[in-house]
């Protein structure tokens, strides 16, 4: 391992998206005097009356819920976007906007109000993978939509408004910021060499074996080089696919057992149902080639150093660009001896 990236401050750079994150090693030894919450770790009821999601419960626009016993997905009663709204665009001199349509769905991972993706089954987690596949191939036939955002957002320093186990699907008719900038870094790549950019990235981390918390004949776990949340994480495929459809049934099991020992991992990390944004970032449904595209999940979880400290994105991260302390390698082996 290069030392001098655990001594001194430097910047990494972000391969998918063409941006430097700030490392500042040294830091990491300082007292902490930061923010601690309390944490909530109590015990829910497998089925919560209130719970809007849980199975025959009805939701506020009236629609009851089926028994379901897997994955379950409805269109989001509150949307973001819209199928059908008005189609417009302004070119106001410097003022510039256009409409922005797409259809918004939410999807249940398991009829358990108690559960998380660390406490289900591998099976279970793989009938979520092969909704999500179905939901991709479906929401992406559609007339306009152009890419679909695939995305768990959990626990309540999150945002998240519902403990119950569950994700989104967002479509919509352009390219998202974050998958603009990694659509063209990876086109960029493949035109000049032919192969995939994360792929050749991911041969050069199974050589160093520095940030790999978990591998299996398919699907690779690491901690990102240029990892911005201290333990942000990704899921690749091994293979070079275009998106999550490429994937066969013994890979989605393989995928699933990738997304059970991360999560379970992070949950031993704190002894805390640990929170984090995760979503998979694939190729746009625009029936263009994109055989540039890799897929792979990322996760951003908040929490630094305990269930109750949690890294904030201001000052300099909100001025400059991201810092983190803790290098990504630490923070590999941290997750790694939990696996
Ligand atoms: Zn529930």
């Amino acid at each position: 391992m290069n030392t001098d990236l655990q001594d001194f401050s430097h910047k990494r750079y972000n391969i998918l998206t063409g941006e430097w994150v700030l490392v500042s090693p040294h830091r990491a030894k300082r007292p902490w005097q930061g923010q601690n919450e309390a944490t909530s770790n109590e015990i829910r009821p497998a089925h919560d009356p209130t719970c809007y999601l849980c199975a025959g419960n009805t939701r506020i626009n009236g629609e009851i819920n089926p028994d379901y016993k897997n994955a379950f997905v409805f269109t989001n009663d509150f949307a973001a976007l819209q199928k059908d709204s008005k189609t417009f665009k302004i070119n106001d001199g410097l003022l510039q906007a256009q409409s922005e349509t797409g259809i918004c769905k939410v999807i249940c991972f398991s009829p358990d109000h108690s559960k998380s993706l660390a406490d289900m089954a591998i099976e279970s987690i793989q009938k979520v993978v092969e909704t999500w596949q179905y939901e991709y191939e479906n929401i992406g036939k559609n007339e306009g939509i152009n890419y679909v955002q695939i995305f768990e957002n959990k626990g309540a320093v999150m945002g998240c408004s519902n403990p119950h186990p569950h994700g989104q699907i967002w479509s919509q008719s352009t390219l998202p910021n974050e998958v603009d900038k990694k659509d063209k870094h990876q086109q960029v790549y493949f035109n000049k060499n032919k192969t995939s950019l994360l792929g050749d990235y991911l041969q050069q981390e199974l050589e160093k074996q520095e940030r790999i918390i978990f591998e299996n004949d398919s699907f690779v776990v690491l901690i990102p080089f240029w990892a911005v949340w201290p333990f942000e994480a990704m899921i690749v495929p091994k293979k070079h696919q275009k998106d999550i459809l490429c994937m066969n049934g013994e890979e989605a099991s393989l995928f699933a057992e990738a997304i059970s020992v991360l999560t379970k991992a992070y949950d031993a990390l704190f002894n805390t149902s640990f929170p984090y944004s995760s979503g998979i970032h694939q190729a746009p449904t625009n029936n263009e080639d994109n055989s540039h595209w890799h897929w792979h999940m990322s996760f951003y979880p908040p929490l630094l150093r305990s269930a109750t400290v949690k890294k904030f994105m201001v000052g300099y991260e909100m001025f400059g660009s991201p810092q983190r302390d803790i290098t990504a390698e630490i923070a590999t082996q941290r997750l790694k001896e939990l696996t």
